[in-house]
């Protein structure tokens, strides 16, 4: 009798990823765990066969043997064995429960992936994480900031300390599941008898009810309202990084764990800075005469003025750079650099005299001057 294929034992398609691979195999790994299905040879036979498929389709290297080669890829029949625990020997039922346990952690963490609880304690919630955008200036991501972000968001009642009963009366354990958020109940199919745990319909999870519900938050324990948060950005951040403000978010229905906030990063442009990765483009116009003589002059950066000094006979359009008058690397050291672009200002009318200057200016320049051939 010849093998059964791995792809097929799984019923995944041959081009799945390893993560289809293996929701695939937690699909049936559950379905067939023998604690599911206590007695249940056949069960049991394809909880082995599963695990089997799922050794070897998980790991890279076996996968591809067994893509080219089939069965036979994986040395089958002769030395080293078909079964990826070694030597010969088909796969025995304590091993494919050894390889479960590894790479799932047993049926309790198994619950978990499937959004069950295993444990039957009741779940805690928690609240939506929530977005907000900043906006920086280019000075601001130059020295970082301290910003004080508004948030909308829900946040807990003030009437009922968030517990969502009102203030006299209290919660008790939910009587339909006794506390535990959870109801479980065994099924039966072809397949055999399997427990299907599906949140508590009367306490929505929570394990507890409340007897008078809080007449402020119409007994959910939050309330619409608003929050400032303190953020701190560090220099050097750039249009679509984040912060974090760990429990920043809504707050939770009944007392769980608050949501995130995510602070987005926003860069507004500036007049004058054009910034390049860390670098900053600047572009200051000079007269003809200044380049033509030299000249010493301020230039602004983003951490005060700096003499720059330009010699004669210097081009429209050089760029001088100025190190490390850039932006902070995030993260790292350093700064990137300024870079100063000198253009020359031309201006859209002179007067008569100065007219004859340039004229006189003109005359004497037009010998030297390049031409184009
Ligand atoms: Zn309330
Ligand atoms: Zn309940």
């Amino acid at each position: 009798m010849s093998k059964p294929d791995y792809y097929e034992i799984l019923g995944a398609d041959r081009n799945a990823s390893k993560d289809e691979i293996k929701k695939a195999y937690r699909k049936r790994a559950f379905k067939y765990h023998p604690d599911k299905n206590p007695g249940d040879k056949e069960a049991e036979e394809k909880f082995k066969e599963a695990t089997e498929a799922y050794e070897v389709l998980s790991d890279p290297e076996r996968r591809s043997l067994y893509d080219q080669y089939g069965h036979a890829g994986l040395g089958g029949g002769g030395a080293g064995g078909g079964s990826p625990f070694g030597q010969g020997q088909g796969f025995d039922l304590s091993d494919a429960l050894r390889a479960f346990m590894r790479d799932f952690g047993g049926l309790g963490g198994f619950d978990e992936m499937f959004g069950g609880r295993g444990g039957g304690r009741p779940r805690t919630r928690r609240g939506r994480d929530l977005q907000v955008r900043v906006k920086l200036t280019i000075h601001e991501v130059a020295h970082g900031v301290e910003k004080q972000i508004r948030v909308a968001r829900l946040v807990e009642c003030g009437k009922c300390a968030g517990s969502g009963a009102s203030p006299g009366s209290s919660t008790k354990s939910c009587g339909v599941c006794g506390g535990s958020g959870q109801i479980k109940q065994v099924q039966r199919s072809i397949l055999g008898q399997f427990i299907n745990v599906s949140d508590c319909h009367n306490c929505g999870g929570d394990g507890v009810v409340v007897e008078s519900p809080c007449k402020g938050c119409n007994g959910t324990g939050v309330v619409r309202g608003e929050k400032t948060v303190k953020v701190r950005i560090p220099a050097g951040v750039a249009s679509g990084n984040y912060i974090t403000v760990s429990g920043g978010g809504d707050s939770a229905e009944r007392g769980g764990q608050n949501g995130d906030l995510y602070v987005i990063i926003e860069e507004e442009e500036d007049d004058f800075f054009e910034r390049h990765g860390n670098d900053v483009v600047i572009d200051v116009p000079l007269t003809y005469t200044q380049l033509v003589l030299g000249t010493k002059l301020e230039v602004p950066t983003l951490d005060g003025h700096v003499l720059l000094k330009v010699p004669p006979g210097t081009p429209s359009h050089k760029v001088f750079r100025m190190k490390g008058k850039g932006i902070p690397r995030l993260n790292s050291y350093g700064s990137g650099d300024q870079l100063v672009r000198v253009v020359a200002w031309v201006p859209d009318k002179v007067n008569k005299e100065e007219a004859q200057i340039l004229m006189d200016l003109e005359k004497s320049l037009s010998d030297r001057a390049p031409r184009v051939k």
